[in-house]
């Protein structure tokens, strides 16, 4: 079968779901038994989400081979079961890198390089590049920003191009709009997504479908007027209710026929119906749990709920396995000192220390860590949340004061956590960091193997510090030991104090790999121990 390319863009509002959109779509059609993945086009001139602050832009998701990724690519994979690579998300930065090297370099023979065609030209090849694998029947690119966005013209450009330059059963446009709902009024208004329809049509770009975020249900002469207005099909205007749950919105956009009216205007034959027997059992058991946990989540970027959303969504995973409502409770780690740690987390039944860069909030991990350690509450490290681990149990254990990442403390007369020697003389930020998967070996007997079950395991990293292995001798003989290592470097993955009921910490971030039907064992562990620790108290 000929590659099909399904684009969506979004108007009237960000934040309207359109990865979620896009993901519950691609769901659908992988159902149908078709290969599919999806593509994000963001508008920004950051070559990749990398050196932006997660305040502003949320997690940044890191891929199997070591791409550092809008967020959106963790729904994908968290919807599709299915990888995603550097090719998945293009910027304008990485655009704009590529023509304006290519220009250095002489390739367009003293030609005036502009943006229509040479811009439009490079975002129509990474649009086509994930095609011409012949790895995937549909595409599905998500165009980031919102159209009219000065930023995104040159995108929905190239859209229009290849609108044109397609044949006309290979490409499908999906515009995604808000239909807001005025209580005073008691009305649910069409104005906003006519004007978002009036813009995209302007710029060239016909939607085939549009999808409309609601909170209200769309009735049958709403869907024929904006039809109307916007120059579709009227059984082409289609409702994306507000859900429970964000896994939930495929079933309701099957219930809405997309998946059927995209196989259609795509002509693609001899799919089944959407076999969703997996994602419909998850969601069962994550509608009627059974029991419930508390989980302190200790971060220091907790005003922004997107800034740990893997995290969120894996303790979403490990719960419905679980059968259990896991209430996450973020804890500003600034907030937390050695005197209130126990009132902040005293009642809670697991505590997790999450990743991070920088110093702030590092002392209050590290109170955290301690709390969790001395009370025998559930602990869980991530990446930073295991190096802070490793440096509170070298402080109040081994009784070296100041010990200390070098991240915070370069001048530490205990660097516990450090850069490896082969790092220290790249200065360029991101040049240094570990990314992407690494191979983890586990020692057999420990908790991490009762966890995995198996001794070679593979998670992705995204870090510069490393545990010292310097201190490796006297940290084990003082009872915290050492259960995975990388086996090509020797590098510490996993530590763990079998002393206590449950407490890991990890260099890698497991978050990445959890999905709705797979959680990754260790938040699945986590919350069973947090399940044990509540049912003990009681
Ligand atoms: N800042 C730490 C490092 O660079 C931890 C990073 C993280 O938590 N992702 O090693």
């Amino acid at each position: 079968m000929r590659t099909k390319y399904v684009f969506v863009t979004g108007g009237v509002a960000s934040s309207l779901g359109k990865g979620i959109v896009a993901a519950s779509l691609a769901k659908l059609l992988q159902a149908r038994g078709l290969r599919v993945t999806i593509q994000k086009f963001d508008p920004y001139l950051n070559i990749d989400p990398g050196t932006l602050n997660p305040y502003e832009h949320g997690e940044c998701y890191v891929t199997e081979d070591g791409a550092e990724t809008d967020l959106d690519l963790g729904h994908y994979e968290r919807f599709l079961g299915v990888y995603t690579s550097k090719a998945n998300n293009v910027t304008t930065g990485k655009i704009y890198n590529t023509v304006i090297t290519k220009e250095r370099e002489g390739a367009y023979l003293g030609k005036t390089v502009q943006i229509v065609p040479h811009i439009t030209d490079e975002i129509k090849r990474r649009m086509l590049l994930l095609g011409k694998t012949g790895r995937f029947d549909v595409i599905i690119t998500e165009v980031g920003g919102t159209v009219g966005d000065m930023e995104s013209q040159p995108f929905v450009e190239a859209m229009r191009q290849l609108q044109w330059e397609l044949p006309e059963e290979d490409f499908l446009s999906i515009h995604l709009t808000l239909i807001p709902y005025l209580r005073a009024a008691k009305e649910l208004k069409t104005k906003p997504t006519q004007h978002s329809v009036q813009e995209l049509q302007s710029l060239g770009v016909h939607p085939d479908i549009i999808v409309c975020r609601t909170e209200k249900s769309l009735t049958p002469e709403l869907r024929r007027k904006i039809a109307l207005f916007c120059n579709v099909k009227p059984g082409h205007v289609i409702q994306s209710i507000d859900a429970w749950s964000i896994y939930q919105v495929p079933l309701n956009l099957e219930q809405e026929r997309l998946d059927q009216l995209v196989v259609n205007k795509l002509e693609i034959k001899g799919t089944h119906a959407p076999d969703l027997e997996a994602l419909k059992s998850f969601l069962r058991r994550l509608r009627h749990p059974e029991k419930e946990v508390r989980i302190a989540l200790v971060g220091k970027y907790v005003e922004l709920q997107d800034a740990y959303k893997s995290i969120l969504e894996s303790f979403v995973h490990a719960g419905a396995a679980n059968l259990c409502k896991v209430e996450v409770v973020s804890v500003s780690a600034e907030q937390v000192t050695a005197d209130n740690a126990e009132s902040l987390l005293g009642q809670m039944d697991g505590i997790l220390v999450a990743p991070g860069f920088g110093e702030r909030g590092q002392e209050g991990k590290i109170c955290a860590v301690r709390f969790a350690r001395e009370s025998g509450i559930p602990f869980f490290g991530i990446c930073l949340g295991m190096q802070m681990a490793v440096v509170e149990f070298a402080r109040n254990v081994l009784g070296y004061a100041d010990a200390a990442t070098t991240e915070a403390d370069p001048l530490t007369t205990h660097p516990v956590i450090d850069l490896m020697a082969d790092q220290k003389t790249t200065t360029i930020k991101g040049g240094t960091m570990r990314l992407g998967a690494y191979r983890c070996h586990i020692a057999k007997g420990s908790l991490a193997y009762r966890i995995y079950g198996e001794e070679e395991i593979s998670e992705r990293h995204r870090h510069r510090y490393e545990f010292n292995n310097a201190y490796l001798e006297q940290i084990e003989a003082a009872g915290m030991k050492v259960s995975g290592c990388n086996p090509d470097t020797g590098l510490v993955e996993i530590v763990e104090i079998p002393s206590h009921p449950f407490f890991i910490g990890v260099q890698f971030h497991p978050e990445l790999k959890s999905r709705p039907e797979h959680p990754n064992p260790i938040f699945d562990h986590f919350v069973k121990a947090a399940i044990a620790r509540r049912e003990a108290r009681q």
